[in-house]
């Protein structure tokens, strides 16, 4: 089973209260493809500047990502994102986004790409992300993620793309955003009415929640100690998320819920250092070993009173 991402690859600027890097790694289909590949085989779409050398595609090296679809375009720049946190780290401040090589990105793909198992539109504008869609015969699940700057600047393509998707990736400053609605459980309903079979809420470091016509699932985040960088965090729980349900031959709830974990391990992982510096150095054992601490930080028995 394989999936396909279209996202941003990035140089990012971070500033958070332990430390700060002025270039390095990011892009939301970095982290996604890198995630997602510790469950399936990975297709990455997206385009770069000729600033971004083979040494940087080493991230991407010795794992299940196909790079065919990954432009360089020749005399550009690679996007380039400047964010910034406070103590509260669920809360990045941009400080700087520079399109550059995005600005004329007409996403073509391959034929061998159009018939991708999962599709998963990670954060860019929402009209390239239906131009990508439309391009594909309809997956067995399609996903999107999107970001405060779409809602503010671009509400009536993201809306149309949100009605097309199954699942939707979203956090909880932006539902509210979105929805105009305080109460984050009626701002998810409202989200699926639009079309969406399942809307999964991040909530940075108090964890996840997962609203489906008929369930509602929640997730803690795992309680880390040091939370030095939290860029990448959404990307890599959904490459997580959505990485493990395309590995699997029937999306359920169970499947869903256990994919939700995965994502929070990961993203756990992520954060524990600048840009994919952690994720990197992790193996497929690590991953299922936070996964089985996972179990036991929410486990609880039934009452007996
Ligand atoms: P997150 O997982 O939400 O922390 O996403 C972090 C990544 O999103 C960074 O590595 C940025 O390069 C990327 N990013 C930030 N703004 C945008 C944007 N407007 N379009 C696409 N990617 C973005």
């Amino acid at each position: 089973m394989s999936i396909l991402v279209v996202g941003s690859v990035a140089f990012d600027a971070l500033q958070t209260p332990f430390g700060k890097v002025d270039r390095c790694i990011g892009g939301s289909a970095t982290y996604f493809s890198v995630a997602s590949s510790f469950f399936t085989e990975v297709d990455l779409v997206a385009v770069v500047g000729d600033d971004f050398t083979d040494e940087h595609l080493a991230v991407f090296k010795g794992r299940n990502v196909n790079l065919d679809g990954l432009e360089r375009v020749p005399g550009e720049k690679t996007f380039f994102w400047s964010g910034e946190y406070g103590f509260d780290l669920n809360v990045a401040k941009t400080r700087d986004t520079q399109l550059n090589v995005f600005a004329g990105f007409r996403p073509k793909l391959h034929q061998r790409h159009r018939s991708p198992d999962v599709l998963f539109l990670a954060n860019i504008q929402p009209e390239l992300q239906m131009e990508v869609l439309e391009q594909c015969r309809r997956p067995r699940l399609v996903a999107l993620d999107t970001m405060n700057l779409w809602i503010a600047t671009a509400k009536e393509a993201l809306t149309r793309i949100i009605s097309k998707v199954d699942l939707v990736v979203i956090n909880e400053a932006e539902v509210r955003q979105f929805t105009e609605e305080a109460n984050l459980v009626k701002g998810a309903r409202r989200i699926l009415a639009l079309g969406p079979k399942t809307l999964v809420v991040k909530r940075g470091e108090y964890g996840v929640m997962m609203i489906t016509k008929d369930a509602v699932f929640a997730a803690p985040a795992y309680p880390l100690e040091n939370v030095f960088d939290p860029t990448g965090a959404g990307d890599t729980f959904a490459g997580g998320l959505l990485g493990y349900l395309a590995s699997r031959s029937e999306i359920t709830d169970r499947e869903l819920r256990r994919g939700i974990v995965f994502g929070g391990v990961l993203a756990s992982f992520t954060v524990e250092k600048f840009s994919l510096d952690r994720l990197l150095e992790i193996t497929l054992a690590d991953v299922q070993e936070r996964y089985q601490d996972f179990r036991a930080l929410t486990h609880f028995d039934d009452f007996d009173v």
